[in-house]
């Protein structure tokens, strides 16, 4: 008999384990917290690199049929002025563009996708609260009206928040992330194309997402900052708000009370060990992410195929993996350096010098190279499109009955 695996967590790296140990024939149960899917803050990008791990399963043509915008080329707009970041329509992939997708829709997608192998099972609207110890390895789980599940294999994929990872008293490395987030929905017209793009203006850094009718808008701010800003008044928080998007200004009014703007604490971290017997975390449960560069679900969804390729045949087997566990950190330790590395760069030289101008700037030199040998532009490409160390599906598939 196969092993029972438990995913706590159905976020980017939790439902694509939950497709990809299914369709090896593991018995595979994931558990989320919320009703639904319907929460908006996550980043909406389906990079080129996860429309391949998609083709390669046979399911591009039916992710690419859902509702979606084509993201070709990435703007940042610095002191009124635009600047082409990345041009993604020379990446090595078929698909040479970034779906615009609500999180949502995604995730209704793989869990369809998911749902037509009889190993799957999702359970939405329960909590896991705590691990379930068992002569020294991690045995289950404990849900929050305190049933108890086991498992031969726990994936903790429960988010930057993770409870999991501190049940397992995995360790923390906090690298530090100088900004949080205000996060709130602006009305617009429909556009041809999907014109998401980060505006920074001195004082002030704006990502707006194109979601058709509406921006979200994500207003970057250093860290602990909130409460200032919020007893600066409404007033003045719009005003802020129209100084770096003055085409938004009239719409505003839309924001009527501090409850529609919502604070999203940003963390970097990673742990030093993902694992432990009967135990392992990926995703942002294993290294949050901050939102520069739009990549932490590519890095989640890159994690739960090297954990499938790696764990997936074993376990359907019905063979020990806890001897295998160190080498999803191992394959996975080097891209999530590496993108990390760079988010700090991005959070030291690009916001912390923004956020602290208060008068014009000049766009950083990095940007006005880009700007200048438009084929540079394929580098920033390739870093958010495919990330690095990209994965490919080679976890099997079983044999449906
Ligand atoms: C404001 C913001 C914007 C971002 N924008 C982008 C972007 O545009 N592009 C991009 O690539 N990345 C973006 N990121 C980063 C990205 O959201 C994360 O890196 C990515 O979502 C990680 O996926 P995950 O599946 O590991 O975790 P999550 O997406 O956090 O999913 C974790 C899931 O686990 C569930 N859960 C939590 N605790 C429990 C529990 N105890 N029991 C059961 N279920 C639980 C949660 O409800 C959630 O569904 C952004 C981050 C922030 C903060």
């Amino acid at each position: 008999m196969g092993n029972r695996l438990v995913i706590a967590g159905g976020g980017p790296a939790g439902m694509m384990a939950g497709l990809l140990f299914a369709r090896a024939g593991v018995e595979t149960l994931v558990i989320e917290k919320h009703g639904d899917f319907l929460r908006d803050f996550r980043g909406d990008t389906v990079h080129p690199s996860t429309i391949e791990l998609f083709d390669e399963l046979g399911l591009a043509e039916a992710l690419l049929l859902r509702e979606h915008d084509v993201v070709t080329d990435i703007f940042a707009s610095v002191g009124g002025r635009s600047y082409r970041v990345a041009d993604l329509t020379h990446l090595p992939v078929r698909h040479k563009f970034m779906m615009m997708m609500p999180q949502w829709h995604f995730l209704d997608f793989v869990r369809d996708a998911a749902a037509r192998w009889p190993a799957f099972s999702l359970r939405m609207d329960s909590e896991v609260v705590d691990l379930v110890l068992d002569g020294g390895r991690i045995g289950g789980v404990v849900l929050k009206d305190g049933e108890r599940i086991a498992a031969d294999l726990v994936i903790g994929a429960d988010g930057r928040g993770s409870v999991l990872r501190d049940a397992a008293g995995l360790a923390r490395r906090d690298l530090g992330a100088p900004i949080d987030i205000f996060w709130f929905r602006v009305p617009k017209p429909r556009t041809r194309h999907n014109d998401t793009m980060g505006r920074f203006t001195p004082g002030t850094v704006i990502a707006m997402i194109d979601r058709g009718d509406y921006w979200q808008c994500a207003f970057v701010f250093a860290k602990g900052g909130a409460d200032r800003i919020r007893a600066g008044g409404l007033d003045d928080f719009r005003k802020r708000v129209a100084l770096a998007v003055p085409e938004i200004a009239a719409s505003l009014d839309a924001i009527r009370s501090w409850d529609d703007v919502k604070l999203l604490s940003v963390s970097l971290d990673r742990l030093t060990r993902w694992h432990r017997p009967g135990f392992l975390a990926i995703g942002d449960a294993a290294h949050a992410m901050s939102p520069v560069g739009g990549v932490g679900i590519n890095l989640a969804i890159q994690d739960a195929v090297a954990a499938a390729n790696i764990l997936a045949g074993p376990l359907a087997r019905g063979e020990a993996v806890d001897r295998l566990l160190a080498q999803v950190q191992a394959r996975r330790l080097f891209p999530v350096r590496v993108v990390q590395g760079m988010q700090r760069v991005v959070h030291a030289r690009v916001l912390g010098p923004t956020l602290s101008a208060n008068a014009q700037m000049k766009a950083p030199f990095a940007l006005r190279m880009l700007d200048r040998f438009p084929i540079l532009q394929r580098i920033p490409a390739r870093i958010v499109g495919l990330g690095v160390r990209r994965e490919h599906i080679r976890s099997p598939a079983a044999i449906r009955k």
